[in-house]
């Protein structure tokens, strides 16, 4: 890898270090790829992303020799997911039949990321640049293939040359506009707003969803603090801000009761983010020497907590793929970065149509009722069903698992 103050070449240029960037990154640079991986913001501390852990990506930190470095992780291992109603908690997501790995683990993913950044630090062909924001792809005239990434560091700009450029960015990805790669909005109901109230110790233990009418909340289990999504109608987060906070403390003690005695921690809006949610598919994941993963590639709805663990499986496959290739001298072939496409397209489809199917019939008719002050239920003939282990288990082989599952098989160099 040669490196100059405004110049850095190397073999792959990965733009993004969320999950699949810096798992894409560890696993080239594990086969003995050069790879530089940009990152824009200054470290992995944030709160907006997703945190769960599932069966088909602890699977593959086992394989990659990091299930116990993971383990020793803060983190809360949720077996079940459960539903609060007015009338009961019902499981609706067991995963306790699932092998090897029979839960999902509730990891802050900056601590995922910084150890999987540690990881792939032991190997000098692995460059990590944070603050590093890409802002634009380098082609030659004359020329369609991708060449490299222009970039902005604190030290002003630089450009990375690179033989394959892979966009990890993100659902705003950059690359993917400079590229004039156009992704298809599936359409979502819903936004979500993002806060965390204290937990207490005598507090349940699991990992709920608390639907009623005009507003579903979720509670993510971090131990020492319940991270949870109130999740809105699409366009209604303006309409939320201008109201009291103390409306947000009322809906939240309609749907848990237990969570009164600490409301107050939420003392004005200032404590609350608005994450827009996105459902949307590239048509094409590629062009000749860049390729796009992750929510680059398809913005995953929360629906399943799926995202990062498609975005990891994408990446897995993009290394099988393609590590043979980067390995060998020459260019990589475009019909390579097709072959990552083809393998990855149809659990993505399906995911997605089952998220989008949900969201049209479970979630936009909750959202969109009017609070009457009636507590929701179950239908009866869907508690009886909830009531046998293998129904239970189907949601959670289906998000914890997936429909195509991927195995490590780049090499260690
Ligand atoms: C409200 C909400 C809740 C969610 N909850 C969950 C959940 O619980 N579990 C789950 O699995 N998924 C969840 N998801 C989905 C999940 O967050 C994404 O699917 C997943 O993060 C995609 O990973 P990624 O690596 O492709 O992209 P990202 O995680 O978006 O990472 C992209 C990275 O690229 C960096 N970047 C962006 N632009 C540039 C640039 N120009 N130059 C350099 N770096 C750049 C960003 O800083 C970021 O680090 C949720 C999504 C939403 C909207």
């Amino acid at each position: 890898m040669k490196l100059t103050q405004q110049t850095v070449s190397t073999r792959c240029c990965i733009v993004g270090g969320g999950p699949a960037g810096m798992m894409l990154g560890l696993q080239l640079a594990r086969a003995g790829v050069d790879v530089v991986v940009l990152e824009k913001h200054k470290d992995f501390l944030r709160d907006f992303r997703g945190d769960t852990v599932h069966p088909s990506t602890l699977e593959i930190l086992a394989e990659l020799g990091l299930k116990q470095r993971f383990d020793s992780l803060p983190q809360h291992r949720a077996d079940q997911i459960e539903v609060l109603l007015a009338d009961g908690v019902y499981a609706v997501g067991d995963f306790r039949g699932l092998k090897p790995f029979p839960y999902i683990a509730l990891v802050p993913q900056w601590d995922f990321l910084n150890l999987v950044a540690e990881q792939a630090q032991r190997y000098p062909n692995f460059v990590l640049r944070m603050c590093c924001e890409a802002t634009g792809i380098i082609r030659h005239e004359g020329d369609d293939r991708v060449r490299g990434v222009e970039a902005n560091t604190s030290d002003g700009p630089i450009q990375v040359l690179a033989d394959l450029v892979v966009g990890c960015d993100g659902r705003n990805s950059c690359l993917r506009d400079a590229a004039a790669l156009q992704p298809k909005d599936l359409g979502s109901p819903m936004d979500v707003l993002w806060f965390r109230l204290p937990r207490h110790a005598a507090d349940p233990d699991g990992t709920y969803g608390a639907p009623g009418k005009g507003g579903l909340l979720v509670m993510l289990n971090r131990n020492d603090y319940w991270q949870v999504a109130f999740v809105i109608a699409k366009g209604d987060a303006a309409m939320w801000r201008a109201r009291p906070i103390a409306d947000l403390h009322k809906r939240i003690v309609q749907r848990v009761g237990f969570l009164a005695d600490r409301v107050d921690a939420l003392t004005s809006w200032d404590d609350v983010k608005l994450l827009e949610v996105r459902v949307d598919r590239l048509p094409q994941w590629h062009r000749q020497g860049l390729l796009l993963i992750g929510d680059a590639a398809h913005a995953m709805s929360p629906i399943g907590g799926v995202g990062i663990n498609l975005a990891i499986q994408d990446s897995v496959a993009a290394a099988n793929i393609l590590a043979p290739a980067l390995l060998a001298p020459g260019l990589p072939d475009e019909a390579l970065l097709a072959k990552v496409q083809q393998r990855r397209l149809l659990s993505t489809q399906v995911i997605q149509g089952i998220q989008v199917f949900l969201q049209r019939r479970l979630i936009a008719p909750v959202l969109a009722a009017q609070d009457d002050g009636q507590p929701l239920a179950l239908p009866k003939a869907v508690k009886w069903l909830l009531r046998w282990r293998l129904v239970r288990s189907i949601p959670a082989y289906v998000f914890g698992v997936g429909f195509r599952r991927e195995h490590v098989k780049s090499g260690r160099h």
